[in-house]
């Protein structure tokens, strides 16, 4: 009996952790600035002086197209104006609410914005400034003259797309799971009748009582450093706990943003303790959905996988074929699921609670999202 619970309560687990995770639904460019830049650059923003203004709010630059600018924090509010990227707002207090939104005033009206499309620099403009990680992934290697770690976050007027090894790449990362689950229903992919929650809350250490969210998130925030001394530009679908983004809107985010890689970070849950090892996912080449990035997720995941493996020494469990994630089946750019470990395992979970080995994951990740783009 005890047998049956134990499985009956993996099949929970695997179900929580391994239904993907969430966006905000509104809509972010495909050049938009890395948090990272945004929360990098508070400290030198320069006081917004329109009129009317509140002489606290500081200039920012709305980093991403038709981006809605609302009555209230949230996706539920009304929309006041929708805001084209390169649109100066003034920020009356930046991440007012635990769920992202920032008060800001625009056109001397007080409102909220997402504060994942606010930036302290000029946005770059649409069009061919973003590379296409599909094309030849050296092409921008001429453009690249600055140092590696200084492109993400300096102070930008004009296009600076190849300006580093990540070469302007936009990388996403969903930090999977939230403090609260979201029960209802969303379909699994475009179009599709089947449905699933629309976010879990994930799994939890057995030996550390950490959550999975918050696990999840303590990694994610050191990949996007990481990525960004690299020279990425990161988006992440979210930097807090207390959110409520559901898989499919977590894709949107990536879609939305033009990423050349959606990286969900997940760990692992089952009933049996002695279970270990890292593991990656994508879609087979008969999703339904986005089987035509099948080849390139599985790239991504085999890249991903191979670095975190070989900077942590963690057993590999292989690239796991998989069409029932909403949050890979919404995805319009190259995916993969991580799998860090298995925090049903004592040794697993307090490994990965462990701020060094932490460093190690994220070092293996971003070697492995190197290899990817091709250097
Ligand atoms: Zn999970």
């Amino acid at each position: 009996m005890k047998n049956i619970k134990m499985i009956l309560t993996a099949m929970l687990i695997s179900a929580l952790c391994l239904t993907g995770c969430g966006g905000t639904g509104t809509r972010a460019s495909s050049s938009a600035k890395s948090t990272a830049a945004v929360s990098s650059s508070e400290a030198h923003g320069t006081p917004y002086s329109e009129p009317n203004n509140e002489a606290t709010a500081e200039k920012a630059y709305v980093n991403g197209d038709n981006v809605k600018f609302r009555i209230g924090p949230g996706t539920d509010k009304d929309v006041i104006e929708t805001l084209k990227k390169g649109t100066v707002v003034g920020v009356i207090a930046k991440d007012k609410d635990a769920e992202g939104w920032s008060e800001i005033k625009y056109n001397g009206t007080r409102g909220y914005i997402s504060s994942q499309f606010l930036s302290s620099y000029e946005p770059e403009p649409d069009g061919p400034s973003v590379e296409d990680p599909t094309k030849n992934p050296s092409s921008s290697a001429a453009a690249s003259s600055a140092t590696p770690s200084s492109s993400a976050r300096q102070p930008s007027s004009s296009s600076q797309s190849g300006g580093s090894t990540g070469g302007g790449r936009i990388v996403c990362i969903d930090p999977g799971h939230q403090a609260k689950g979201d029960s209802t229903p969303e379909p699994i992919g475009p179009g599709a009748s089947e449905t699933k929650a629309r976010v879990t809350g994930g799994t939890s250490g057995v030996a550390t009582g950490l959550p999975e969210y918050k696990l999840t998130l303590q990694v994610s925030l050191k990949l996007q450093a990481e990525l960004s001394a690299r020279g990425y530009t990161v988006i992440m679908t979210r930097s807090s706990d207390n959110v409520n983004i559901s898989n499919s809107e977590r894709a949107a985010i990536a879609n939305n943003a033009g990423a050349g890689a959606f990286i969900r970070i997940h760990a692992n849950g089952s009933t049996n303790q002695s279970a270990h090892g890292a593991l990656t996912m994508c879609q087979t080449a008969s999703n339904p959905y986005n089987g035509s990035l099948h080849g390139k997720s599985y790239e991504l995941s085999k890249a991903v996988l191979s670095g975190l493996v070989s900077a942590t020494g963690c057993a590999s469990q292989g690239v796991s074929l998989v069409d029932n994630m909403s949050g890979i089946n919404w995805a319009k750019v190259p995916v993969t699921i991580v799998e860090m470990g298995y925090m049903s395992n004592p040794t697993e979970d307090r490994n990965m609670a462990d701020p060094s080995y932490q460093s190690k994951i994220v070092a293996g990740i971003a070697n492995g999202i190197d290899a990817y783009f091709g250097r």
